[in-house]
């Protein structure tokens, strides 16, 4: 019988690359498409051998183009991490609403099912908490994270669109912060950072008092929850992320006991519309795909920065993004 081909777009980067690990193990086809603009080709390295990998250079905001047959798409093209989508706001908002009507368009005609990545972030600094589904949000379209709220808040809406008045097969994961190897140590976000800062001896920089919230996942299960709702028969919105909810100051004390650093906190000014809370209500992925998270916050810590323990002297002190 003929493998089921899927597309996985931002293959290269961080949760790209564990979606294409995770269908080539359960013996899929994966066409892994990037244009390398945040992401590493080392991520996917391991997979050019085989004959089931092919990958695509290519910028998705621009029309795409996949010969033969295509089963699913999954569309995780974006800039990801507030300093990089700050630093190229036009492509971030590009990707998420051409990039995603250029894939609705392939997914139109090969007759796949698409799933998209969306955000926590279509919430904004939320009203409500925990977030669930229901929630619209309370995103400030103008402000600096704005072009990625709302490319994410568009690219729903685009979906959506698609399967109302084109019948199109389509699911919306909202993900909420997930972490584990392959994360990018300079990407800025609050794990890579304490963590580099950690190994390279430097005090660990708390944003703002620290009492805002974050909830993390651990990439393994966010892989699984994605999965499952891939193959369930859902096209609304659902939230997949891990609701054990911790301050950001209580965070740089957990990687400064993980680490056995002597470094301290220093604090820096709190950026421009930094959400105070973020919590996930898991209530319809629990019910609709029997899902919840396995690995807790030691256990998943613990992988990851053996995984940044590994990184050589040059990627540790590198000053690129
Ligand atoms: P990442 O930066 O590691 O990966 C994104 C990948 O997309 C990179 O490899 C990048 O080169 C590629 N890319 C960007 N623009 C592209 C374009 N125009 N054409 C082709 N490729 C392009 O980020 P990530 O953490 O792996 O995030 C992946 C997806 O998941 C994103 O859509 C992001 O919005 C979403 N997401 C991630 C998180 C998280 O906590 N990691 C949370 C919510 C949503
Ligand atoms: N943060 C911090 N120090 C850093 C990087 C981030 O205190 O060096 C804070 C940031 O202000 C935010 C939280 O950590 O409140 C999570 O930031 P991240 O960029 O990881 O993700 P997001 O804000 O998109 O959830």
């Amino acid at each position: 019988m003929d493998k089921k081909v899927v597309l996985i777009t931002g293959a290269a980067g961080f949760l790209g690359s564990h979606l294409c690990d995770r269908f080539i193990s359960e013996g899929f086809k994966v066409i892994g498409m990037d244009n390398l603009i945040t992401g590493n080709l080392k991520n996917i390295e391991h997979l050019f051998k085989l004959k089931d990998f092919e990958f695509y250079h290519h910028d998705v905001s621009n029309f795409v183009h996949v010969s033969g047959k295509l089963d699913y798409i999954l569309h995780f093209a974006s800039p990801a991490s507030p300093i990089d989508y700050l630093k190229i706001p036009i492509q971030t908002l590009k990707v998420g609403s051409l990039g995603t009507h250029n894939l609705l368009g392939l997914a139109k005609a090969k007759n796949a099912r698409m799933l998209i990545a969306s955000t926590s972030e279509v919430y904004g600094d939320p009203l409500v908490h925990p977030q669930t589904e229901e929630y619209y949000g309370n995103v400030n379209p103008i402000g600096p994270r704005g072009v990625y709220d709302e490319a994410k808040r568009f690219q729903e809406a685009m979906t959506m669109a698609y399967h109302t008045y084109h019948g199109l097969e389509t699911r919306i994961v909202r993900i909420f912060n997930t972490y584990g190897p392959r994360m990018r140590l300079n990407d800025g976000r609050v794990l890579p950072a304490f963590i580099g800062q950690a190994l390279r001896g430097e005090d660990l920089t708390v944003f703002g008092d620290g009492s805002q919230t974050r909830s993390f996942c651990y990439v393994d299960d966010l892989v699984e929850g994605i999965y499952r709702l891939l193959f369930s028969d859902y096209p609304y919105p659902v939230n997949i992320g891990n609701p054990d909810e911790i301050t950001i100051r209580e965070f740089a004390e957990e990687i400064i006991k993980l680490t056995g650093t002597d470094q301290k906190v220093t604090y820096k000014p709190l950026p421009k519309d930094d959400p105070m809370q973020r919590q996930p209500n898991i209530d319809k992925a629990r019910e609709i795909l029997k899902w919840e998270p396995k690995v807790n916050r030691a256990e998943g810590l613990k992988i990851t920065y053996d995984y940044f323990k590994t990184l050589s002297d040059e990627e540790l002190y590198s000053k690129e993004h």
